[in-house]
């Protein structure tokens, strides 16, 4: 049996539109409950990020001012309307899904009740047995290793584990683990001499091909 490892924002769906709600609450959040005007956000995101050593701007601001981590989540996240941010996913990426077979998990940077509101919004949450996010892997986010050893333990016995993630960074980590590492790239954005995907439909080849090589069929 095989294990699948997805990213989730910018890897299952486009997230552009969700992107954009979060940092319109973020910013409101920031100027209603801490008074930081919104046109000094980005600096001072920057360089929270930098001086907690985290990416993610929820993280910063929960260690810096000392606010529950799920208080923020709650306010920025947990708002986001995922009708308004019209999220979207490729065509057949459930029948895709089917089709690989295997093991599939959802491994992400962003809090788990949220990706699983979008895989449900998607209809697709069917299709994943596990959710990795902020909280389960401690806040200690993508590209650091902690999150991919954790993901590791706790599904150590499969012949092989694949990863795709729309995050070049992303894929060492998935590397040092000894996981089959894939960039999902649908524009042709990137130079990198990654595995890339420019559908997730390219996974059923893939998956075809493994299953021919460990005589599964
Ligand atoms: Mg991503």
């Amino acid at each position: 049996m095989n294990l699948w490892i997805f990213d989730n924002d910018g890897t299952l769906y486009d997230d552009s539109g969700a992107r954009k709600q979060f940092n319109q609450l973020l910013s409101a959040y920031a100027k209603n409950q801490l008074g930081i005007h919104p046109g000094s956000l980005s600096d001072l995101m920057a360089r929270l990020q930098s001086k907690h050593e985290t990416r993610s701007s929820v993280v910063a601001f929960a260690r810096e001012y000392s606010i529950p981590i799920e208080c923020l989540i709650q306010q920025t996240y947990g708002l986001i309307d995922l009708a308004a941010a019209q999220i979207a996913t490729e065509e057949h990426l459930s029948e895709t899904l089917e089709q690989i077979g295997g093991t599939k998990i959802v491994f992400t940077n962003s809090p788990s009740q949220y990706a699983l509101r979008v895989l449900r919004h998607l209809g697709i949450s069917h299709h994943f047995q596990n959710i990795f996010g902020m909280l389960e892997i401690e806040c200690q986010l993508k590209p650091l290793l902690h999150g991919y050893q954790l993901v590791q333990k706790a599904y150590p016995d499969f012949k092989q584990s694949f990863f795709v993630d729309d995050k070049v960074g992303n894929l060492e980590g998935g590397g040092k683990m000894g996981w089959s590492c894939m960039l999902y790239d649908p524009h042709g954005l990137n130079q990198s001499q990654e595995t890339r995907l420019k559908s997730l439909m390219d996974l059923r080849t893939i998956a075809q091909e493994v299953e021919v090589l460990n005589g599964d069929l």
